[in-house]
């Protein structure tokens, strides 16, 4: 090759413009193959580097990935779960699930609902352990995990986590179990429902306890009441209508009113009610009025009277049920076969309470 350049060389150096050519072209084909060997390796060595640059979300500090992992949806965090094992692990913590529980349920999970999980986890622990002690001599403590069981079934069909085989396992004693039996609606819990029955004409402005369970498509309740004689159901309730249970005033508990003696014109309350005394209690909203003999505003002496005026303002001013009176110093529960029973009486404190009664206001007035 040499030699072949040589005698070129020599020949074309009786031409000028001819040599300067011919050298012009071999510095460049020199210049270009010493770029392309250059770029080659330069290549290898980037592409080596980024091979030796990889990082796994997993050698981050725990800080940092707890961070991300808790700016995660319940959705998002249910996916991480199926990536691996170790990922797994700390997804199903109790402090990335509590606040979602909080912001989703915390307004309905009251005490009543709270003891009924609690108990529901203590039975299905108990009977993993028993199972376990007749299945194998030493107890196995994996077994508060739920295997093969899948609480977020309705996400999975979304992401595709069922088609890699992976099987959730949440610890029955975990807040993410207990966030997706509330998101599955397989945990009915007790809740009191307004209006029941769908704003049923004979329910309205009331409040009757439940066992409410939820539906995520329509991001609606299903809803059981019991009543003696008959057991009522009903679907779509929305969450505006709901209220938690409390664990104190059972729904065939007569509540012990403290608040009568403060009563004055215009307070808002809510009076226990049922038909008859074989029926649970509802919870119905209404407003102080004034005496029959009393002239108004200025002159007002009602709040020293021992009987006091409830009015239920739904009602039209001629109804049987727009008035009762109770008499401060001893009431407990009066009534009778055909009106019905008065109970117990809460004075309504806040304005949340108040709006919330107002915003199930009927249209018309009610007969
Ligand atoms: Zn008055």
């Amino acid at each position: 090759m040499e030699n072949k350049y040589l005698t070129l060389y020599s020949f074309c150096l009786s031409n000028t413009i001819c040599g300067i050519l011919i050298v012009s072209w071999l510095a460049r084909s020199i210049f270009s193959n010493a770029l392309r060997t250059s770029l080659t390796w330069r290549n290898e060595t980037k592409k080596n580097q980024e091979e030796e640059n990889k990082m796994s979300l997993l050698d981050l500090p725990d800080l940092t990935l707890d961070c991300i992992l808790q700016k995660l949806s319940p959705s998002e965090l249910c996916v991480m779960t199926c990536v691996c094992s170790e990922l797994r692990d700390k997804c199903v913590s109790d402090h990335l699930w509590k606040k979602h529980m909080e912001t989703k349920w915390g307004r309905l999970m009251g005490d009543a609902a709270i003891q009924d999980w609690k108990s529901h986890v203590a039975t299905l622990m108990m009977c993993f352990r028993n199972s376990n002690r007749s299945s194998s001599s030493k107890p196995n403590w994996s077994s508060r995990f739920v295997a093969s069981l899948k609480p977020f079934s309705f996400l999975s069909s979304n992401h595709g986590c069922d088609k890699r085989g992976s099987s959730y396992r949440a610890p029955i004693d975990s807040v993410m179990y207990w966030y997706s039996n509330l998101e599955n609606g397989k945990f009915w819990f007790p809740a009191q429902v307004y209006n029941r029955e769908n704003g049923h004409v004979g329910f309205m402005m009331s409040c009757y306890d439940a066992k409410i369970r939820y539906h995520y498509k329509t991001d609606t309740f299903q809803a059981k009441y019991s009543a003696h004689g008959r057991r009522a159901a009903e679907e779509n309730v929305t969450w505006q209508r709901l209220r938690p249970s409390l664990i104190d005033i059972k729904s065939r508990d007569l509540h012990v009113s403290d608040c009568l003696h403060g009563l004055r014109p215009g307070d808002h309350f809510e009076i226990q009610w049922r038909r008859t005394t074989e029926f649970p209690y509802g919870w119905w909203f209404g407003i102080v009025g004034h005496l029959q003999n009393c002239d108004g505003e200025d002159n007002c002496r009602c709040y020293s009277h021992d009987n006091v005026v409830m009015e239920f303002r739904q009602f039209r001013s001629e109804s049987p049920w727009r008035t009762t009176v109770i008499n401060r110093k001893d009431h407990r529960e009066t009534g009778n076969e055909a009106n019905g029973f008065y109970g117990g009486v809460k004075k309504l404190g806040t304005e949340d309470e108040i709006s919330t009664w107002k915003q199930l206001w009927p249209s018309q007035a009610l007969e």
